[in-house]
């Protein structure tokens, strides 16, 4: 990440006090570069289905390596019987199974729960992250 959307980032950031804020604003400059954001895209943790379905995408950026989850669908089936009515409200888009994206950094986890139609809360610290970057995969397949 070396071109005027580094620059203009960190002038953005360097306003801003929470990290939370300023993850979700890397994500959407991440997000609104194509090049970029696949220059940034370290790792990528998917899911075993022939669907592999990506569970959580890892970005190095000059402010923190970011973790974003992107929108997943969940079955009906499954999507009750692994959530609760008061989750459903508060993290879909749709009040129902359209799981909304989450982005942080991954210092502010202690570990990534992975989920999508073919695995459920699949956990990994944050130590294997960090471990998974420096081993230089591109992608993980996540089996747990
Ligand atoms: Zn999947």
């Amino acid at each position: 990440m070396r071109d005027n959307t580094v620059e203009t980032l960190t002038e953005v950031l360097g306003s801003m006090d929470d990290r939370q804020e300023q993850a979700e604003a890397v994500f959407a400059a991440l997000r609104s570069n194509d090049r970029t954001r696949k220059r940034a895209r370290t790792l990528t943790y998917r899911c075993p289905n022939t669907r592999r379905c990506a569970l959580a995408e890892v970005y190095s950026s000059p402010v923190g390596v970011l973790i974003h989850h992107p929108h997943f669908k969940m079955s009906p089936k499954l999507n009750a019987a692994t959530s609760s009515e008061e989750g459903r409200r508060a993290n879909t888009l749709d009040g129902d199974r359209h799981w909304k994206a989450r982005t942080y950094f991954l210092e502010a986890a202690l570990n990534l729960t992975l989920s999508c139609d073919h695995i459920h809360d699949a956990l990994i610290d944050r130590e294997q992250v960090t471990r998974d970057i420096k081993a230089g995969h591109a992608e993980v397949i996540v089996t747990a």
